[in-house]
């Protein structure tokens, strides 16, 4: 199997403006930011998506959750933040490796277009 676009990034063969990284995963600023704060927060593990991820990634996942958080902190936005986890092209998933975006700095509306 070919490594993802986000695998090449956490292993160092694309570069990225990594802002936080751990044994488990990896978050780097989005190339195409949609907010002031824009970040990919993705596992080193290549889950396509939040829909093939399986029990045995239950820690995994919540290490993400529980990761989320500390990165807008780091970023200024402690309390101010939105996520968003695309699953699937047909709602706008363009990169096949699960990933959490982490946006922050400006006012979102909701619901989300
Ligand atoms: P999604 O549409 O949910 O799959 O999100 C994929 C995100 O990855 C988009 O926000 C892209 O701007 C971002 N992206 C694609 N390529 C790169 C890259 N080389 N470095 C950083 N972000 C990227």
């Amino acid at each position: 199997m070919s490594k993802t676009l986000f695998e090449k990034i956490c292993d160092r063969e694309i570069p990225a403006e990594i802002v936080y990284e751990d044994e488990l995963c990896v978050a780097f600023k989005d190339i195409h930011p949609q907010a002031p704060v824009h970040i990919q927060l993705v596992p080193r593990k290549a889950i396509t998506m939040l829909s093939n991820a399986e029990s045995s990634d239950q820690a995994l996942l919540g290490h993400l959750l529980l990761t989320a958080p500390k990165i807008a902190a780091a970023q200024g936005y402690p309390d101010a933040f939105r996520l968003a986890i695309n699953n699937g092209a047909a709602v706008g998933q363009s990169v096949f490796h699960l990933h959490v975006h982490i946006l922050a700095g400006r006012p979102f509306k909701w619901p989300p277009g």
